[in-house]
């Protein structure tokens, strides 16, 4: 039995944000640097509509590495799998989630999984457009049809903020396209990347977007088909697998939902035809997950028994 009310939910939040005390904001990107680790929210949103939610609901934060697998369903739609997965695998690297190192022994430079920030770059270069506006607008409306709200945008500070420190991103850049894997100009890679990384929501905004891919790309609601099944299942089959980037198979074992989660202390959950998690707790483990994100998820699969395993 699943949980029920937010009040459940309420005595959850409260045991796992002791865990907060123990985890550090990520401030690699300046920006994020300014949330307060204090912080911690969660939504479950189900497929009939209900929503409990529990926690700081209203503050907004940014998808970061959330957004990988949003990216990931818009270009397997416009693109169709056999294109996309001839630039990049699906195989889990073990390595942390910005590591240039298996880049430089694979023959091809092809990156390993869409999870990795070099996978998703790749990911992002093949969103079609001829514009930065275009692509990231065709993200934005894909975005929106999930969530079912027109008001959702990006945080232009965070995208500046991180546009202008991602070095890292962009030696990563420069290495797929000197391999060939990449043909357009870096920079402009990097504003929208930098955009579709920034793209902001609450808890309950993230949860629903979870409960389309649990529900397999249908809107539960309306009947209305969001993306194809087939992408719903690539997407949280890479969120089993790379979902925690190398904290993966440790969360498959302790927790076994599918999951994705961003150094804004965002984590993304669809408990396969039940319903959709959305958590916002800003301190981060030494991996770059949300310490008590993790914590909370964990009480919550022992507790109502969530593991799909
Ligand atoms: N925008 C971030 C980056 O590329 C996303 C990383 C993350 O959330 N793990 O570094």
């Amino acid at each position: 039995m699943p949980c029920q009310s937010s009040d459940e939910l309420k005595l959850l939040v409260k045991e796992a944000k002791v865990c907060t005390n123990y985890g550090k904001v990520a401030d690699y990107i300046p920006e994020l640097g300014k949330a307060n680790p204090n912080d911690l929210s969660i939504a479950i949103n189900y497929p009939d509509g209900r929503c409990i939610s529990a926690g700081d609901i209203d503050k907004k934060f940014t998808l970061q590495s959330i957004s990988k697998v949003i990216s990931l369903a818009l270009v397997l739609m416009e693109r169709g799998s056999p294109y996309v997965f001839e630039r990049v695998g699906m195989e889990p690297t073990g390595d942390p989630f910005n590591s240039i190192a298996k880049l430089e022994t694979m023959a091809p430079a092809k990156p390993l999984n869409p999870m990795i920030n070099a996978g998703a770059l790749v990911v992002t270069h093949m969103i079609k457009g001829d514009t930065v506006e275009e692509r990231f607008h065709r993200l934005l409306t894909f975005i929106r049809e999930l969530i079912g709200d027109d008001t959702i945008g990006y945080c232009e500070r965070v995208a500046r903020s991180e546009f202008e420190t991602a070095n890292l991103n962009r030696a990563l850049c420069y290495f797929l396209k000197q391999h060939k894997i990449i043909q357009e100009d870096v920079e402009t890679l990097l504003d929208l990347y930098t955009k579709q990384c920034a793209v902001e929501m609450n808890c309950l905004d993230l949860a629903r977007i979870g409960m389309i891919f649990a529900m397999d790309g249908v809107d539960p609601l309306t009947g209305k088909r969001i993306m194809p099944d087939d992408v719903a299942r690539i997407c949280k089959t890479f969120m089993v697998t790379c979902g925690m980037y190398n904290a993966s198979g440790e969360f498959a074992i302790k927790i076994g939902i599918p999951a994705k989660s961003g150094v804004s202390g965002g984590i993304m959950g669809a408990v396969p035809g039940k319903f959709g998690i959305g958590i916002f707790g800003p301190a981060l483990d030494e991996k770059g997950n949300s310490i008590a994100g993790i914590r909370l998820l964990e009480l919550l699969s022992k507790n109502y028994r969530l593991s799909m395993f």
